[in-house]
């Protein structure tokens, strides 16, 4: 039987518009507002370009969290089009472990790594929704699919990229 892929089509003019993955928003805050002003003027139909969301794939990977990595990984491969998305949270080496890993503009997910047993696991399992400082105030943050339960402080140092982990 075959198995639904673990990556969706998005419609990127629905996301990421006021922060791009990976930027600081707010040293980017004019250039982004030109774009939302340039997106209104323009038509829907030149504007929308399709992405690809690996959502399903990050949470195929939490559910495989103490199961053979070489069974997990290869059923992932199956599953996708390209398996360095994979990678973005599964470390091999332990130098490339993250407590969590930012894959969307308010979107986190743990970080991942393949124990001694080539068992998949959890790189810090005591870090959840209550554990980060959300960016902004405008977007949902959520980590592993669970909103954050902090509430934005403007107070915080701003845009400083990463959240701060309490
Ligand atoms: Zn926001």
């Amino acid at each position: 039987m075959k198995k639904d892929p673990l990556f969706r089509k998005v419609n990127t003019t629905a996301h990421g518009i006021h922060h791009r993955f990976g930027g600081d928003f707010h040293d980017q805050r004019n250039s982004q507002l030109l774009r939302e002003s340039e997106a209104t003027r323009l038509p829907m139909r030149g504007k929308v370009r399709r992405g690809l969301d690996y959502t399903p794939l990050f949470r195929f990977l939490l559910s495989k969290v103490g199961a053979n990595w070489n069974e997990v990984h290869a059923e992932a491969v199956s599953r996708l089009d390209r398996s360095d998305p994979i990678f973005w949270l599964v470390a091999i080496r332990p130098s490339d472990e993250k407590e969590y890993v930012r894959t969307g503009e308010a979107t986190y997910f743990s970080g991942l790594r393949v124990d001694e047993q080539g068992k998949l696991q959890i790189v810090n399992s005591s870090l959840g929704p209550s554990s980060l400082a959300p960016l902004c105030g405008c977007c949902t943050h959520t980590f592993n699919g669970v909103p954050f339960t902090q509430a934005f402080d403007p107070a915080l140092q701003p845009g400083k990229s990463a959240p701060r982990v309490i």
